[in-house]
């Protein structure tokens, strides 16, 4: 199945609101593509807007372009509509965004419960920052909802997760844990930046709020950052005043407008993303060079019904492990991979390999002890290869890989 064969709301599917939600009236003489608005600041005039945030009214003009601007404006349209939210606000990274709906949703003497695996930043800024303003953190195992019940306190106010998780697509049953969530009483945050909402519409299976790094899929091309969060109106209008306005990590146009150009092909780069990386783990698990392969859309995914049941695309992000030395492969595919790039990041049009040891994640982001850290080992072992595969030609990824894994 892909994201094209979803019904949805108002009809309109997938690929097509990627190009056209969010789009004005067909008026003889305006142009058919959106030009990026470059303006810090619009007319305005004394009765329209107050020179206060807290003053801002739901249909304000565009007034200064921290606040809004038509060309991210476009964008939050068009994000809303894929993932089914009632509104979305840009901002200008994924951290940004996820750090904005961290100091929206927590406020000190707060609890939240955060998936023990998740990207680095988050694990990073959710264990050193948000002590210090007062709120206390919990790492759970999201992929068992009894685990995130057994962290629950009565002063949880958000459970944050990230599904697939990066970097060994461990994944969480969404529906599952926002009923934990809503029964103690707190919200549940998805980072779906992995999945796209053209494989994962976490507001549909219960979420309350939508994450997603627009650096990734979604912008697609590697070449501007973003960030984004949907969620409902009352939301939507609090982060407008308080994270974006007065944090002030706003979307610059120029970004908007590649996102929005990337945002365009999402639906036919999402399902030849999942075609190549459905090649390339079939043909890494075939390898006697390679141990495991993690991709959610392989039957031997030990979340694999879970992955068939809540996902629609099982994206382009993989991670395998090797047998022997895997820091020692790791130097090889460095300097003998010449069509995959040895870099960080993932979602774009270019593969993508990076390695990722197990010991230095465990101790610089995740922290994890005991048995989470055994859970992490389990899937990861010394560490995992983490492959973003790209859209070239399957076959020649696959015989650039094989010819660097020697
Ligand atoms: C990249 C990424 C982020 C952070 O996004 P930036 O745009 O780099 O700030 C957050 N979550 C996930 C899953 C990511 O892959």
């Amino acid at each position: 199945m892909t994201g094209d064969d979803r019904d949805q709301d108002g009809g309109l599917r997938p690929a097509t609101l990627a190009i056209h939600a969010g789009e004005g009236p067909a008026v003889t003489g305006a142009p058919v593509a959106p030009a990026p608005v470059r303006a810090s600041s619009f007319h305005t005039h004394p009765d329209a807007v107050g020179f206060s945030a807290n003053d801002l009214g739901a249909d304000a003009p565009h007034f200064y372009s921290r606040w809004s601007n038509p060309t991210v404006q476009l964008l939050e349209a068009r994000l809303a509509a894929l993932d089914g939210g009632a509104a979305a606000i840009c901002f200008a990274s994924g951290m940004a965004a996820i750090a904005g709906l961290f100091a929206d949703r927590l406020s000190a003497g707060d609890h939240l419960v955060l998936s023990e695996v998740c990207y680095a930043g988050v694990a990073e800024l959710a264990q050193d920052l948000l002590p210090r303003q007062g709120i206390a953190v919990t790492l759970a195992d999201t992929a068992d909802p009894a685990a995130v019940a057994a962290a629950m306190r009565p002063q949880t106010r958000l459970v944050h997760v990230e599904s697939p998780a990066n970097p060994i697509l461990r994944l969480t049953d969404i529906a599952a844990v926002a009923e934990v969530a809503h029964r103690g009483g707190a919200e549940l945050s998805v980072d779906a930046t992995i999945a796209t909402p053209l494989g994962l519409r976490p507001l549909t299976l219960g979420a309350d709020h939508v994450v997603h790094s627009l650096t990734k899929y979604i912008g697609g091309h590697g070449d501007a950052l973003g960030g984004a969060v949907v969620t409902d109106a009352a939301h939507a209008a609090a982060l407008r005043k308080g994270s974006l306005i007065h944090l002030g990590g706003a979307l610059a146009p120029d970004s908007a407008w590649l996102i929005l150009r990337g945002l365009e092909t999402l639906a036919p780069r999402m399902a030849l993303h999942q075609e190549n990386a459905r090649r390339l783990a079939a043909f890494l698990a075939g390898d006697p060079r390679v141990d495991a392969v993690f991709w959610p859309g392989s039957a031997d995914h030990p979340q694999a019904a879970l992955a068939a049941r809540q996902m629609s695309n099982f994206s382009g992000l993989l991670s395998f492990t090797v047998r022997g030395d895997a820091a020692a492969t790791a130097r090889r595919l460095a300097e003998r991979l010449q069509l995959f790039a040895y870099a960080v990041s993932l979602g774009k049009t270019r593969s993508l390999l990076f390695y990722i040891p197990t010991d230095d994640i465990l101790r610089a982001s995740f922290r994890l002890q005991g048995a989470a850290a055994q859970r992490y080992r389990d899937w990861a072992g010394e560490g995992v290869f983490r492959v973003s595969v790209g859209l070239e030609d399957a076959a020649d990824l696959i015989a650039d890989l094989d010819r660097a894994l020697g």
